[in-house]
């Protein structure tokens, strides 16, 4: 069983599907998935696009 995790803090889901607060995003051809915290503080430069200056 392969769970999904946090693209950026690891954190895993509690199961094998994405939790429908998690966040997921194509990024380079790979799929990438968000915990809901993280999603909340990356919103805008994930869905704008923009360089991830403060990571
Ligand atoms: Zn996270």
């Amino acid at each position: 069983m392969v769970r999904v995790s946090c693209a950026l803090c690891g954190q895993q889901a509690e199961s094998e599907d994405v939790p429908l607060t998690w966040m997921t995003s194509v990024e380079d051809g790979r799929k990438l998935v968000y915990c809901d915290r993280c999603a909340r503080e990356n919103v805008r430069s994930i869905e704008g696009k923009l360089d991830p200056v403060y990571w």
